[in-house]
């Protein structure tokens, strides 16, 4: 193993802080180093969040979108998608499925859809909380007002989920047309202030991207101190302009989670879906490099298959039981336990942070 990494990779692990250059080192990790890169950032997930899996039911309840991001089946000009709105009662019910089957806590995903007014969002989640008994909620429907986001956060929602995609400001600009990094931020910073548990990320593997990209973006969820991060593959969709070009690797999307969990000890991080689509042990490899939630897939099975961001979703023929085995056989196989609770934050105590 290089002298540098193994240096950079020490001070990682005792200082969970690193420069940008060090960043670089570990993200260019091969062979043996990829192993040393999976094993300290699994010591770190251990050492500071245990060995609890938290499984977050999700529930994508629409797949229409205003906006035109180019990696992202969704998009607006993709004309070929069915489209699809789930009901308020269909919201609930598929909640109290998920309730049923020992999920306490849901994220409710969408495509970015006006049609949800904040004050129809608002209800939903008051529903969902007061009927349903969900433990905790969250939210991932986009860039919104700073008076939307009030509302929800109001109406009880703990969580947001905003991942602000990519570091390179240039590169954002490009692949989601008509938005800006800058206001993506902006909605972060909003979100912390309304007292949210944040959540952003990143996608591994986008046209464009490089390794100083990556840093960047690692860097940037450590100054958003953020307690959630989504990091997952990029998958090329074939109705999207991106349809040609390669997908995201496996090895670096492990390697971007494993940096991400040094620097981020206390941080909620999933193995993601689409990390289980590039490859059937997916899902098991990124609980090893420093994962420790996963996030089934709870939608109404004739919906879920249109919620089509990219093709080939792990799991997507799956009844919900049969998934739910599948990933708790998973976990034990591991010595890993399924998370009991809310699994809020370990930086909140009671609503406060610590
Ligand atoms: N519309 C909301 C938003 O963009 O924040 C939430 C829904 S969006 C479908 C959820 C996530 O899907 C995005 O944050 C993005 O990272 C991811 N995504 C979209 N297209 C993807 C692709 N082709 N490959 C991998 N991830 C993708
Ligand atoms: Fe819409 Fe989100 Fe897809 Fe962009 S990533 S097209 S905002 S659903």
């Amino acid at each position: 193993m290089r002298h540098e990494f193994m240096e950079a990779l020490a001070k990682a692990r005792e200082a969970h802080s690193l420069e940008h250059q060090e960043i670089l080192i570990l993200l260019q990790a091969r062979g043996e180093e990829v192993d040393a890169l999976g094993r300290a950032a699994d010591a770190v997930r251990a050492k500071y969040l245990g060995d609890e899996v938290h499984l977050r039911g999700i529930i994508e309840f629409s797949n229409y979108c205003c906006r035109n991001c180019l990696y992202c089946g969704l998009r607006r000009d993709n004309r070929k998608l069915r489209r699809y709105r789930l009901t308020p009662g269909e919201i609930l019910a598929a909640a109290r499925k998920a309730a049923g089957l020992g999920l306490p806590t849901i994220v409710l995903q969408s495509g970015e859809d006006p049609h949800y007014t904040a004050p129809v969002l608002a209800d939903i989640i008051r529903r969902l909380k007061e009927e349903v008994g969900v433990g905790a909620v969250t939210l991932s429907v986009g860039e919104r007002s700073f008076e939307d986001y009030r509302l929800w956060r109001e109406a009880g929602v703990d969580r947001y989920l905003l991942k602000h995609e990519t570091a390179g400001a240039t590169l954002f600009a490009r692949l989601r047309p008509g938005t800006t990094l800058q206001d993506r931020l902006l909605r972060l910073k909003w979100l912390r202030e309304l007292g949210y548990q944040v959540g952003s990320g990143n996608i591994v593997g986008l046209p464009g991207q490089t390794l100083e990209t990556l840093a960047a973006d690692i860097l940037l969820m450590r100054e958003l101190d953020v307690e959630m991060a989504g990091i997952g593959p990029f998958i090329p969709h074939p109705q999207t302009p991106l349809a040609k070009e390669p997908p995201g690797e496996l090895e670096l999307t492990l390697k971007v989670l494993a940096v991400s969990r040094l620097l981020l000890p206390r941080a909620h991080l999933p193995a993601t879906t689409a990390l289980g689509t590039i490859h059937p042990q997916g899902r098991r490899m990124g609980l090893c490099f420093g994962a420790n939630v996963i996030m089934p897939d709870v939608t109404p099975p004739p919906y879920r298959y249109y919620y089509q961001i990219y093709p080939g979703k792990a799991g997507l023929h799956e009844e919900m039981e049969t998934t739910l085995v599948s990933l708790k056989n998973l976990i034990f196989s591991l010595n890993r336990r399924v998370g009991s609770g809310p699994g809020h934050s370990p930086k909140i105590q009671g609503g406060m942070e610590q």
